[in-house]
């Protein structure tokens, strides 16, 4: 790095911007940039922060590590470039970054798309989502080995379309086409997306769940069954939404698209007339809920879902909001205080009862009151305590979330039944599950979405460096070991038995009073001095209220430290309902209502080994089902799932804020860049001079170019990676199969190239 040369300095809104270096001191560099505007004409950074920059910068590349110079800027720099030329794909060798476009573009999904790219590896056609649903599928067949893809990114970047992209390139390619399996296992997008999506303030169609797709294969990798596994819907929003927010879309598509018998049995009106709908905005001008309705029925129909069963997921839904409709005001006939429904809401009751099958009476009693085991007195005494106004309303919100909750169980498992899951020899998963979040406010929702990006990131270390490491050192190279975070501490912290933070909340959340000032004290006391905890830090925030010790903590993730707010954790981690609302759906009329709390919460109870074996109906008890403990049950198996498996990556970025296309905001794309872990991986194998030799050779445009560059390496560097290029030919390791033409030109002209180089 010399005076004058070309480099890449920090820029706020670009992420980096050009220049050349016009001063070097002791510990920074000055770089005058070449477009900058008046005012910013010199920046000062770090060594570490200005890069190299390429000799042709306006030349892109289809995979970063055919670059000259591997680093965060020409990274950025080149997805720049190429969004801009409208390619959205770029590799950083088989990772696939993929930036949402937020329009169309001509063609690249059509059905000629999809056939140039069967067959094809990774480098012959230019970067696709579909060439590493290619990969995936001749990597199953090749090595019977099950494969998944793992989608991230934040909100809104683009991950659930990348997924059923991935998911018709599949069933598209290999489907029996004599039965209706690929068929179904489509239709179950836009079923789960009625059901489990919304529209939010980063995304019309925002996700509010997990999910690990699994389409199966048979031993002639003919599609052959399905199976879908989902994680943590968000409950909080069926209640309460942000004022430009919505609640789940199929609330909306019934009030619009519903056949008219249907409202006028059901008793839907427009969204305005219900209390879980008109918090948040009603409409949004890219959504069409009427038509949507219909799309919702089609999926439904067309994966097999009858006629009775349709209905009785519709009037569920219709329950939901009717019972949201429920209001309660002081019983001022009561001198120990406590609520009465009022009489408003007692029309709405009645709807209720009726629809789930309830006494009207037993209902109202539910709500208003809550069943405890008497302190004194004879033993196993029950005694009805009243509520008030706040707690009813309180107790009405958590019937309803458990409810929507248990139906959206419901549904996954139906379409899991519907599809078949037969003797597969292997399967390909893809994983779409929310990236990690950073909000104003972070409450139990983020903590659980950052733990399992913290699981994830550490599963994708393993597979990227460790898996690298093991390949230096099974190429001979002797290369020093590469660096990366580990991030193990974070995640003991989280989940470790007894002391992680999961296991000190459930701690909590068992006793009779459980308060979060204490669990948030627990949290502090048993870690004082630990690198990934910290007691909150200000809020930069001035309209939020500075947090205190007692409010929360600060966890120093992967990507970035995350305050979190205790106050309701406790609430959001107990997914059982209080006895006296779980009894009565017990004995509901309404079968269906029933089975959802027998069968389901039975489950649920079981598999979260938090209390009550007895799906939370346990008399006189406070009852306690833990939704952490659940959801580290279920990721445990998630990740054993991906670690048996061939695994591939792709990254989805989120151009800009605004949702709308040709808007490259370059320094928040270089934080999802950093936060994937793009930035680093490249950054690695650079920092050790070498990039490993069988990328290159699976990528026909580098490898000319790879061997161009290692000249410039130290000569006993280039020496071994020669050898290691030459033994992974001989030995035919990386040489992919004979059948497959290309590739054998690749290598072909790879020993070429390695012969002129002789
Ligand atoms: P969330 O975390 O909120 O679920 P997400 O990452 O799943 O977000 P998507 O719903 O897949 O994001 O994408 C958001 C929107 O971006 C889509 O509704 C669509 O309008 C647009 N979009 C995403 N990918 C593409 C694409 N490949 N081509 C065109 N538009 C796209
Ligand atoms: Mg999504």
């Amino acid at each position: 790095m010399d005076d004058g040369k070309k480099v890449w300095a920090p820029h706020p809104t670009d992420g980096f911007i050009q220049g050349q270096i016009v001063d070097i001191t002791s510990d920074s560099i000055t770089v005058e940039t070449f477009t900058g505007s008046a005012g910013n004409k010199t920046i000062e950074a770090n060594y570490d922060r200005v890069y190299p920059s390429e000799d042709d910068d306006t030349k892109d590349v289809d995979d970063n590590c055919a670059l000259m110079y591997l680093n965060e800027a020409t990274l950025l720099n080149n997805v720049r470039l190429r969004y801009k030329r409208d390619q959205i794909y770029t590799y950083v060798a088989n990772i696939l970054i993929a930036v949402n476009p937020y329009r169309e573009i001509k063609n690249i999904y059509c059905v000629d798309t999809i056939r140039h790219y069967k067959g094809k590896s990774i480098g012959v056609m230019p970067p696709h989502v579909f060439a590493i649903a290619d990969k995936a599928y001749r990597d199953m067949r090749m090595l019977k080995e099950s494969q998944s893809i793992i989608v991230s990114g934040e909100v809104g970047a683009g991950k659930t379309e990348s997924t059923k992209y991935v998911l018709r390139y599949l069933t598209q390619n290999w489907g029996s086409h004599a039965g209706p399996i690929e068929e179904r296992i489509l239709q179950a997008n836009p079923l789960l997306e009625a059901f489990g999506n919304a529209k939010t303030v980063r995304n019309n169609n925002s996700s509010r769940f997990g999910k690990f797709v699994e389409i199966h294969f048979s031993s002639q990798g003919v599609v052959d069954g399905g199976y879908i596994s989902h994680y943590l819907l968000e409950k909080s929003r069926i209640c309460v939404q942000n004022r430009e927010e919505r609640n789940y879309h199929v609330f909306y598509q019934m009030c619009a698209g519903a056949p008219a018998q249907m409202k006028q049995q059901l008793r839907l009106g427009s969204p305005d007339q219900f209390h879980y709908l008109r918090q948040g905005c009603l409409r949004d001008p890219v959504l069409d809920d009427a038509a949507d309705f219909g799309v919702t029925e089609d999926a439904m129909r067309q994966l097999g879902f009858r006629d009775d069963e349709r209905r009785n997921i519709y009037a569920i839904v219709a329950g939901v909001l009717h019972l949201g409709n429920v209001s309660f005001e002081d019983d001022e006939h009561n001198s120990r205080g406590g609520s009465v429904v009022s009489n408003v809401g007692s029309n709405a009751l009645s709807l209720t009862s009726a629809i789930f099958g309830l006494e009207n009476d037993e209902l109202r009693d539910a709500l208003t009151a809550r069943v405890m085991q008497s302190k004194g007195g004879v033993k196993g005494t029950v005694i009805k305590v009243p509520l008030k106004v706040y707690e009813a309303m309180n107790a009405r919100d958590a019937l309803a979330k458990a409810i929507y909750a248990k139906l959206f169980d419901s549904i996954v498992r139906k379409i899991n039944d519907c599809i078949p899951l037969k003797s597969s020899a292997n399967y390909i998963g893809v994983l779409d599950i929310a990236g990690f979040e950073y909000f104003p406010i972070n409450s139990f929702e983020q903590f659980c979405i950052n733990y399992c990006n913290e699981k994830l990131q550490q599963f994708f270390n393993e597979r990227i460096l460790k898996d690298e490491q093991r390949l230096y050192e099974y190429e001979g190279l002797g290369l020093r070991q590469v660096n990366y975070s580990d991030n193990q501490d974070c995640i003991d912290l989280i989940e470790a038995k007894a002391v992680g933070i999961f296991d000190l909340l459930d701690e909590e959340s068992k006793l009779p009073r459980p308060d979060p000032a204490n669990f948030t004290a627990s949290v502090h006391q048993k870690y004082p001095n630990h690198f990934r905890l910290s007691v909150p830090r200000k809020s930069r925030l001035k309209e939020h209220r500075e947090l205190r010790t007692e409010d929360g903590f600060l966890v120093r993730h992967f990507a970035g430290a995350v305050c979190y707010q205790t106050a309701q954790f406790i609430e959001k981690n107990n997914d059982a309902l209080h006895a006296s609302l779980a009894m009565l759906l017990a004995e509901a009329n309404n079968a269906f209502l029933r089975a959802l709390f027998t069968e389901g919460s039975a489950k649920a109870a079981s598999s979260a080994g938090g209390g009550g074996g007895d799906g939370g109906v346990r008399k006189g008890k406070l009852t306690f089902i833990s939704i952490g403990n659940k959801f580290r049950t279920q990721l445990g198996s998630l990740m054993e799932k991906l670690r048996s498996t061939g695994t591939s990556f792709i990254r989805c970025i989120k151009p800009n804020q605004n949702m709308v296309g040709h808007k490259f905001e370059g320094a928040q794309i270089l934080s999802q860049l950093q936060c994937s872990g793009m930035a680093s991986v490249p950054a690695s194998w650079v920092r050790e001079g070498y990039r490993p030799a069988h990328q290159l050779l699976r990528s026909t445009a580098c490898t000319n170019q790879y061997l161009q560059e290692a000249r410039h390496l130290h000569p006993r560097m280039f020496c071994k990676v020669v050898k290691a290029l030459f033994k992974a030919l001989s030995k035919k390791t990386f040489s992919p199969p004979k059948r497959r033409r290309t590739s054998d030109s690749d290598s072909r002209r790879c020993s070429s190239d390695l012969e002129s180089l002789r």
